[in-house]
């Protein structure tokens, strides 16, 4: 369990709450095109507002570069957020500055004011200690809840919490102790299924997992360097070659718990129709590439899944942004939503996928963060997390 203090344990009433929530939403043509992160949000600003804190929420919107950027402005957010709290949030100008300080005076409890993007400012990203004292100052009590963003040692994710009683929100809460559940002490057997496109990405969360789990299921583009580190051909399927020594070192170490795609289905190109056949791992035509598991493979991993009783997912079992090489990943959803083990998704793409058919519900907890949870994953401490007050 999270052992860091969380919202309950502070009184916030008629104080000035900074609240860091994740908010980088996707927009399209100026409104809000997926409001999961802002409704993930919810629960703590609710909270705060029934205590009467008078609720200042800070979040960055896509990549400015410490620049203001017109359309990566929060006003849909603000929008969006009214609409689900069915009360009006001002938006402030900006996140610093005079007016927002007048704008934070005016605010009573109950209220809420969305500040402008952090982004637009370099000293968010550089964690600028003058800019951290700008923000700082806004508030009395501040709150992360923004799990997303807490593997960055940013101003508003990391320095505030130097300045200010600092505390999780319920997200927080809730992502940590999913994780750090599943990770310090599962209910065997734990199976991890890990995918998505490079082995780079998650040598990290191999070399920690197979320590604790019974079995790690892999699937998706990573399979591809393994399969080629076993001696088999994998034609043109996308392979990390420099990853290739660090493969074979995993394998050993893993030996049988480490389960790798039996059968798969391979294209003739990279596009979604492609011609496509399932074939053996030691079948795969030169001129082809892997882009999902097959059905023997699913069934392998079936039966792994089968006596679970926690599973941790993440990375796609093949490119499943194309429906005819959608099926592995679509099988792995489907065992998971019926399974009656602890279930946890994360990964941006693979939460998606969830999201996509409508499953989310039949999960135990589909992580908001897709770095974030990788790195909790590979049990690194994030920083945000570890500058919140212990316990
Ligand atoms: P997540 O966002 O869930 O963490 P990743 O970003 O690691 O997942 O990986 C998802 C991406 O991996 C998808 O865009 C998918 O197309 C790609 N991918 C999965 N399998 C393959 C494959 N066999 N070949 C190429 N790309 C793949
Ligand atoms: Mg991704």
């Amino acid at each position: 369990m999270s052992d860091r203090r969380t919202i309950r344990d502070v009184d916030v009433k008629g104080k000035r709450v900074l609240v860091r929530v994740d908010f980088n939403v996707p927009l399209d043509r100026g409104k809000v095109a997926d409001d999961t992160r802002i409704r993930a949000a919810l629960p703590t600003i609710q909270y705060l507002m029934e205590q009467g804190a008078r609720v200042i929420l800070m979040s960055h919107l896509g990549r400015p570069k410490g620049k203001v950027q017109k359309e990566l402005r929060l006003t849909p957010v603000a929008e969006r957020l009214s609409g689900l709290l069915e009360r009006s949030v001002a938006m402030a100008v900006d996140c610093v500055g005079a007016e927002v300080e007048t704008a934070v005076d005016r605010l009573r409890p109950g209220d809420v004011l969305l500040l402008g993007n952090l982004r637009f400012h370099p000293g968010e990203e550089a964690n600028d200690p003058e800019f951290v004292s700008r923000l700082a100052s806004l508030g009395e009590v501040y709150v992360n809840d923004a799990f997303g963003t807490a593997h960055r040692a940013h101003a508003s994710t990391e320095g505030v919490a130097h300045h200010l009683p600092a505390v999780a929100g319920f997200l927080m809460e809730k992502e940590l102790n999913f994780l750090s559940k599943a990770l310090e002490s599962p209910e065997h057997p734990f199976v991890a299924i890990l995918g998505g496109a490079k082995i780079s990405d998650k040598i990290g969360v191999v070399d920690n997992l197979l320590g604790k789990v019974d079995a790690l299921l892999i699937g998706g583009g990573m399979a591809n360097t393994f399969l080629k580190a076993q001696g088999h051909q994998v034609g043109q399927s996308l392979v990390e070659e420099e990853s290739l020594p660090l493969a074979r070192e995993l394998l050993d170490r893993a030996g049988r718990k480490l389960i790798l795609p039996m059968d798969v289905a391979v294209a003739d190109r990279f596009d979604a129709e492609a011609q496509s056949k399932i074939v053996s791992v030691e079948e795969v035509p030169a001129e082809w590439r892997i882009l999902d598991i097959g059905p023997v493979t699913v069934e392998h991993f079936a039966q792994e899944l089968y006596m679970a009783k926690t599973v941790v997912w993440n990375g796609t079992m093949g490119v499943a942004e194309f429906p005819r090489f959608a099926a592995g990943t679509q099988a792995i959803i489907e065992m998971l939503a019926e399974s009656q083990a602890t279930t946890i998704v994360g990964g941006g793409e693979t939460a998606a996928a969830v999201q996509q058919v409508g499953l989310v519900e039949k999960m135990t907890h589909v992580s908001t963060g897709g770095g974030a949870s990788l790195e909790l994953l590979e049990g690194k401490v994030l920083p945000g997390v570890a500058a919140l007050a212990d316990r």
